[in-house]
């Protein structure tokens, strides 16, 4: 098997023995794998492991990668920072967006969502970390923006996405996932029906699945560690 497939093989069962220790059953935690700056070659090789599921970050180069994937039956979810600009390549190409900060993108995404398609999913980016992050929604815009993206037209609104700070302290890793988790379930309170946590990266992964992700993203501990751009 390919080093790609053996590393697939162990973030399975550390999602699997977190989801355990957690009294949940693993199989309401998917596992999208991050292939920014990675080739497609690596994605066919996580594909031939059974991976279907993959997350970019950059439009220019995800959509070179996609295309050139297109013969395999694979699921695109954009992760990055969002330019408006790039709205149409994104509603274009992908079938989530987790990325989502502001309304103005959301009308962007919507307005370029074919209704040939399916409606886009997304999840609402969430500044969980305060200062110590300067991306997402901060969590009392959340509501707000939550009631805009739902009356959007061609875009189903999922849930939360949150990239806390980086940090070894599993006590910290777990108390941002624990916050992601009450946002949600206040908003499920008012009846959004959402049922997407996204959040979990290589280093917090058992953190996130503890404190209920649905989603968790990871790159390194699949592909290797990325290149410095
Ligand atoms: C790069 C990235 C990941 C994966 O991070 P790893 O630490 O390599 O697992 C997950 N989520 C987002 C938003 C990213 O940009």
């Amino acid at each position: 098997m390919s080093i790609i497939g053996s590393n697939l093989q162990v973030v399975r069962a550390r999602i699997d023995a977190a989801a355990r220790a957690a009294d949940r059953d693993p199989g309401d935690i998917a596992l999208l794998a991050v292939s920014k700056t990675f080739t497609q070659d690596a994605v066919r090789a996580a594909y031939e492991a059974g991976q279907r599921e993959f997350g970019e970050n950059y439009v220019q180069e995800a959509i070179g990668k996609i295309a050139s994937l297109s013969d395999l039956p694979l699921v695109w979810h954009f992760i990055g920072p969002i330019q408006s600009n790039k709205t149409r390549a994104i509603a274009e190409n992908f079938d989530w967006v987790h990325s989502v900060e502001r309304e103005k993108i959301a009308l962007r995404l919507a307005e370029s969502r074919s209704a040939e398609r399916d409606p886009l999913n997304i999840c609402l980016q969430v500044n969980v970390s305060g200062e110590a992050s300067k991306s997402g929604v901060a969590p009392e815009g959340v509501r707000a923006l939550a009631e805009a993206v739902r009356a959007l037209p061609r875009l189903r609104l999922r849930g939360l996405m949150a990239i806390p700070e980086p940090s070894g302290d599993i006590a910290l890793q777990r108390l941002r996932c624990a916050g992601l988790r009450q946002l949600l379930a206040q908003l499920n309170e008012e009846d959004f029906g959402l049922d997407t946590l996204s959040m979990g990266m290589s280093q917090d992964l058992e953190s996130a699945v503890t404190e209920g992700a649905t989603i968790v993203r990871i790159g390194t501990a699949i592909f290797g560690e990325r290149k410095r751009a």
